[in-house]
Formats: structure tokens, sequence, C-alpha cells
């Protein structure tokens, strides 16, 4: 991150760590220490003072700089301003690269440390978009099962809970009635991709992994986020495409 020449090897940090792994940017990349640290904490750090960081790497300053170049008293201040949404320039330190830079986007929503739609990439490889395409016109989706993958898609994050998608669809706040239709779609999309779904420790197959990763956010019900790929092919292909009534 901040270019520093005498970081110790052996420091990684892997913002991807889907199949199949890569130690390559933009999945992994070589930090000091100090930079891997709040890089880490930036999740609980006092508001402000992720930014107050980035900030100082972007005058030049290397990570283990920080601490001695502001004092706690400073480092608090600026971060409070900076939370506040005010300007704070630094001076710069020695000459680096505008950037943009990978770590200048980062959230800071602690739920991108566990959900699904925070990876780059799912935790299994999923087949290709023209795969889920072809696999979409070779099954014949229903009026309704097309709606459920648009709306599927176009949620934010891909991701909606069951019962989101019954009261989206079906007319229903009944999540298992989504969980049927969905459920069954998955199998036979499944079936036409001939592709391994997860299974449960009892060995049943979960067909929805064909289609999305679920996860358990705090405070809401299940939620599934739509694979990339499959999001791709449902916007851009035909097989989803709202039919006209004749
Ligand atoms: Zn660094």
């Amino acid at each position: 991150m901040c270019g520093d020449p005498d970081r110790a090897p052996g420091e990684w940090h892997s913002e991807d760590y889907s199949e199949p792994f890569s130690f390559q940017p933009p999945e992994s990349y070589p930090l000091c220490k100090p930079c891997h640290g709040r890089l880490h904490k930036r999740f609980n750090a006092p508001a402000g003072e992720w930014e107050l960081f980035c900030l100082h790497l972007e005058s030049g300053g290397y990570g283990s700089e920080f601490v001695k170049r502001l004092t706690l008293a400073e480092r608090r201040d600026l971060s409070q301003h900076l939370a506040s949404g005010e300007a704070v320039s630094l001076a710069r330190v020695r000459p680096c690269s505008p950037g943009p830079h990978w770590w200048q986007t980062l959230t800071l929503d602690p739920e991108s440390l566990e959900a699904p739609w925070a990876r780059p990439r799912p935790l299994r490889e999923r087949p290709a978009a023209e795969d889920y395409a072809t696999a979409m016109l070779a099954i014949g989706l229903s009026d309704t099962e097309a709606a459920i993958l648009r709306l599927h898609a176009a949620a934010d994050r891909r991701t909606l809970s069951m019962r989101a998608i019954a009261k989206g669809v079906l007319g229903t706040d009944k999540p298992y009635a989504a969980n049927l239709a969905y459920g069954r779609l998955a199998a036979r999309l499944t079936e036409a991709l001939g592709w391994a779904p997860d299974r449960r420790a009892d060995g049943t197959p979960v067909w929805m992994s064909a289609v999305a990763e679920g996860w358990y956010p705090p405070r809401r019900e299940y939620e599934w986020t739509m694979v990339p790929p499959l999001a791709e092919a449902v916007v851009n292909g035909d097989a989803t495409a709202e039919r006209s009534t004749p």
C-alpha cells in the first residue's frame, strides 16, 4: 500500500480468497505490517481514522511513519474533522503515485467480512455466463421464473431474502413459496449445466447453490446473493427477457 522499501518480506493480504486462489493483485497484495494492521482494524477504528491513514499514504507517507508523524491527539482531532465531512490536507512527504489505488475504495461495512456480495468471485467457481444463458434457454423458463431471476439480478448487491422474492414476484410474503419455486428452477438449471451443487452435511444437494451464495446477516433473514455470471446472463440474455403478452 505505502511502498515502504524496508517492509519485512512475507506479509500478504488477500482481498479475494475464492477458488482458484491467487497471490497476484487484485486478489492478493504484499503489505508492510503497519498497513496490514490498519487495513484489518479499519472496521472498528474511530470514525475518520482509516480515511486519515489513507491521506497519509496519499501524501507519500509509509505505514510505519503514521504514528511518528502525528500525535495521538492530532490523529483524533484530524479523524474527527474527516468524519464530520471536513477536508483535511497533509503536506507531501515524498513523491508517490496519484492513484487510484485499490485500498482507497475499500468498504467500512463490517458485513463485507462475511457477506457473499462483498466477494468479487463466488467462493466456489461457478459456470460461465454463456453456460448459464445456454442452460436457461434449454430448460425453458416460465414467466414467473424469468421474473424471479430478473428481480434477483437487479436487486441491490444482487442480494435478496426468499421473503422479498415471494413479495416481489409471487404476491405473497411466505418465504417457502419462493423457496419452492426458486429451488425447482435451480435444480433444473443444475442438471442442464452439469454442475455439482453444494451439499449439506447429510449429503442432500443445495440446489440454490447453482444460482446464488447464501448467508445469515446479523439481525435479518437469510439472504441469497446471485452469482455474478448468472446475473450477467440474466441482464443480457434472451431467456429472461420480458415477453409481451399477445
Ligand atoms: Zn505499508
